[in-house]
Formats: structure tokens, sequence, C-alpha cells
């Protein structure tokens, strides 16, 4: 969303018009760690991925990642001047009966922070969504903006972590307190997923306790993140029952929800298209498509599995 408009130095209000908004003033909003386990335990436990996106969307439960994703918002980038930013958590998005999950770091504080799309409106976002293009799970190859037409197809988007850090990096308390969130999230989405794309070692090591709350036995060792890494992980045998880390209180699977289907997951490490990796070469374009066309065939997607 650009232009001036209604632009203010504010967040984006919930259920305010911006594309793409899951959440309305009504949706309950954690203000700390044990409210965010709650609230997406709740949301779970209903089933219901529209409303723990909407919760997502509105967590206040990291004070420092709250005051700077608004701050960032508030005082913008130069060349961003004129524009709303979105200044709110970044929630999954994406195909909710995803065969590919695409796990992340965090949003950019201009990208994500800015569009209110995980990698949309960043140099990151660029190069992602023209392989995912180019490898048939993304509509269009460009991500620019809410409401700019993007959609994925057999794929999902999930950050470990919602807010856009200072200097990209969360602490490890707000990646334990944004935990919830994604094992919710993956809970719900855990019986059509095949493939989980980790860009980057900061997911490869999140992807261990989300896996583990929706009951998958984890490899000892755990595999070492690296580009083209694979795990194959064994999907739970019978009913998982799925659980929210770090204290939360164990949950039924939430309904359907028995596990992936299929028998196993793949874990698929992927170099971060971030804008160093992207201009020393570290990870090319065929890098990225090399990875997203492995996951397609280990997902079945366009092809044989
Ligand atoms: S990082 Fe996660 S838990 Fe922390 S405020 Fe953002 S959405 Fe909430």
């Amino acid at each position: 969303m650009t232009g001036l408009a209604g632009v203010t130095g504010r967040p984006v209000p919930p259920g305010s018009g911006w594309p793409g908004d899951p959440a309305t003033p009504a949706t309950p909003a954690a203000t700390d760690a044990a409210g965010a386990r709650a609230l997406a335990a709740e949301a779970m436990a209903a089933g219901s991925l529209g409303e723990l996106t909407a919760r997502q969307s509105v967590c206040r439960a990291c004070p420092r990642l709250v005051a700077w994703r608004e701050e960032v918002a508030a005082v913008k980038r130069a060349s961003a001047r004129t524009q709303q930013y979105w200044g709110r958590p970044v929630p999954g998005w994406g195909d909710e009966r995803a065969r590919v999950l695409i796990l992340g770091l965090a949003p950019a504080a201009h990208g994500g922070n800015r569009t209110g799309r995980i990698f949309t409106g960043d140099r990151s976002g660029d190069v992602l969504f023209a392989s995912l293009h180019r490898c048939g799970l993304a509509a269009i190859p460009t991500s620019t903006a809410a409401g700019d037409g993007q959609r994925l197809t057999g794929a999902r988007m999930v950050a470990a972590v919602r807010c856009a850090p200072p200097a990209n990096k969360p602490s490890v308390t707000e990646r334990d307190t944004c935990a919830p969130w994604l094992a919710a999230e993956f809970a719900l989405v855990a019986p059509t997923v095949k493939v989980i794309v980790c860009l980057g070692g900061f997911a490869w090591q999140a992807a261990w306790p989300m896996l583990q709350s929706a009951g998958f036995a984890l490899p000892r060792p755990r595999p070492k993140f690296g580009h083209g890494s694979e795990a194959a992980l064994a999907a739970p045998g019978t009913g998982p029952a799925f659980t929210v880390p770090l204290g939360g209180k164990a949950l039924d699977a939430p309904a359907g929800a028995g596990g992936p289907g299929g028998g196993q997951v793949l874990l698929l490490g992927c170099y971060h298209p971030s804008q160093q990796n992207t201009f020393t070469g570290r990870v090319t374009p065929a890098m990225l498509d090399e990875v997203f066309r492995r996951a397609c065939r280990a997902a079945g997607i366009g092809g044989a599995a």
C-alpha cells in the first residue's frame, strides 16, 4: 500500500482495510509470553488458521521488538516516507493446504514490516519470489506489496520470529516467546506438509522445536545446517498430541491433523537469500531454484514425488 492518503506514523489498525489483514479490532492481543502461548493454543485447538494468523498479527509479547517495529514504522526509510508502514507482526501467509512450508528468520524492517507480508518489498523477496515463480510455487515473479496479486500455490511462508528485530537479530528469549505461534501454525498445516525449506541456519534451528511439538522424534545428533542439507523425519505414528512448547499444556491434535500425510517430512536447508548473501554470490538464483525444484519433487508438486 503506497501513497499519501491516510498515511500515519502509527502501525496499521487491525481490520482497517489493509489488503490481507487477518485481524479485526476484536482480535485479542498477547502482551507477554504466557499470553502468546495461551492465545496460540486456543486458536490451534479451534483448528482456525485464520484466527491464529489474526492473533499473530496483533501480538505485543516482546517489548523490545514492539518498540522497534513501531519506531521503524514511524521514522520510515527516506525512499518510503510517503508510505504507510504495517508496523505489526507479520503472520504466516500462503496456501492453507501447503505441501511446502518455507521457514524464514524474521521480517525485514523495511520489507515485511512495511508491507505486512513476509518477504515482500525487499531484495530478499525479489530473489526468493523470482525463484518460487520459476519453480511453479508463486503466481507472479515479484512480491512488492500486499494486494499485488501475488499468490502462493502449494506453499506457505512463515517466520521463526514475526516482528522485525534490530539488526535482524532476535534474542533467544524473543525466539522462544514467538515459538508457540510457529508451533501452532505448523500443527494446523502439518496434515498436508511434505517438505520444510529452512532459509538460513536460524530457521533450521527453529524447525526442531516446531517439529518436536508436532510429535516428531528428532534425529540425534541433529543434522547440521548447510545449503542443500536434508533430513527426512518419519511422521508421528498415531494421532500426535501437538503441544505448545515452553511450558504450554499438551493439546489434542486439531481436527484432521494426524501428522503429515504420506509418512515423512523432508527438511531442506537453503542459504538465506539476504542481500549480503546474494551480492556476494554465496547464494545464487540457480542455487535457490535447485532447492525449490528438489522441494517440489519431494512434495509431489508438478510431477512425481
Ligand atoms: S516476535 Fe512474536 S511473540 Fe514477539 S511480539 Fe512479535 S509476534 Fe509476538
